[in-house]
């Protein structure tokens, strides 16, 4: 089965305590579909202005990525900067230029339309409802947000989640979102509106994920000594999970979201451990098998 990937495509300023690189890959779809890549066929749809160096265009490409949705147009690429303290889990966003995103409608080639595991990834919730239009039949919806909006477009993000299978959002916005300080009752509350699962992300403390009264799971983050960028880490999560589930094939139960939890947090391990997406260039199944081993041992998860 495959995958398709809705989402921004960036290039990135990014500054932490240690190192500061600039126009570097980046961008919620990116990360998303390079993640997803290493499990399933994926299919991008997504945006970027001429000024988009091809080199990011041939490394999806060679991730094997279906870049028939991918449209290049006049103008500039999103851009996005941000800045880390020391505490890696506390970021400023310094600017934001929309640039070409600005009038982005994606459009589904008609030979997207039936893939049936949907990654929204961050983008405008106005634009995720949009690709779900389009969409026939999907087996596995799956969204991602930020705070942004949940500021500016709670009421279209709320009608979202009557649409999809699987929310994924970090604890603050969890918080934000139902106005609940225990995270227990903020995933039942965010069930109530609609998705069946609700995965909260925690930054270096990992990842809860709910379903039903009696589904729960706590995957801690892979303990990693050095983390050089934390950018994308989400999305790649994001990414690995919804590869996974591809990949797995058969309906989506609570013990394959499990294991795709586990998947995501690997991906998401390898992500942080360089700026942008350069970790993931040279990545292969043999470091995410052993790393996942590693990891379920290190855990002992009870996940196959
Ligand atoms: P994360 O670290 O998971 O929050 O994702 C960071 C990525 O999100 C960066 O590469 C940014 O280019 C991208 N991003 C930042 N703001 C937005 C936005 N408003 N909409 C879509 N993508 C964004």
């Amino acid at each position: 089965m495959s995958v398709l990937v809705v989402g921004s495509i960036a290039l990135d300023d990014i500054k932490t305590p240690l190192e500061e690189h600039s126009e570097m890959l980046g961008g919620s779809a990116s990360y998303g579909c390079v993640a997803a890549s290493f499990y399933s066929p994926v299919n991008l749809v997504g945006i970027v202005g001429e000024d988009f160096p091809d080199e990011h265009v041939d490394f999806f490409r060679r991730r094997n990525v279906d870049l028939t949705g991918l449209k290049i147009v006049p103008g500039k690429t999103f851009r996005w900067s941000g800045e880390y303290m020391w505490d890696l889990n506390i970021r400023e966003t310094r600017s934001v230029a929309l640039n070409v995103f600005e009038h982005f409608t994606p459009t589904l080639p008609p030979q997207y339309q039936e893939t049936p595991i949907v990654l929204l990834a961050n983008i405008a919730p106005d634009l995720q409802h949009h690709v779900l239009d389009q969409v026939r039949f999907p087996r596995f919806v799956i969204a991602d947000t930020m705070d942004l909006w949940i500021n500016i477009a709670r009421q279209r993000l709320v009608e979202l989640l009557a649409r999809i299978h699987l929310l994924i959002l970090n604890d603050g916005e969890a918080r934000q979102l139902t106005s609940e300080t225990s995270l227990i009752k903020a995933a039942r509350k965010l069930r109530d509106m609609g998705p069946q699962y609700v995965a909260v992300k925690k930054g270096e403390h990992g990842c809860l994920l709910f379903g039903a009264e009696n589904q729960f799971f706590s995957c801690p983050a892979y303990p990693l000594e050095d983390i050089h960028d934390p950018t994308g880490a989400g999305d790649t999560f994001a990414g690995g999970l919804a590869g996974y589930l591809a990949k797995n094939g058969a309906e989506v139960e609570f013990s394959a979201l499990r294991r795709g939890v586990v998947h995501g947090s690997v991906l998401a391990s390898y992500c942080v451990e360089a700026f942008s997406l350069e970790r993931l260039k040279t990545l292969t199944a043999d470091q995410i098998a052993c790393r996942y081993e590693m990891f379920r041992r290190l855990s002992q998860f009870d996940v196959e």
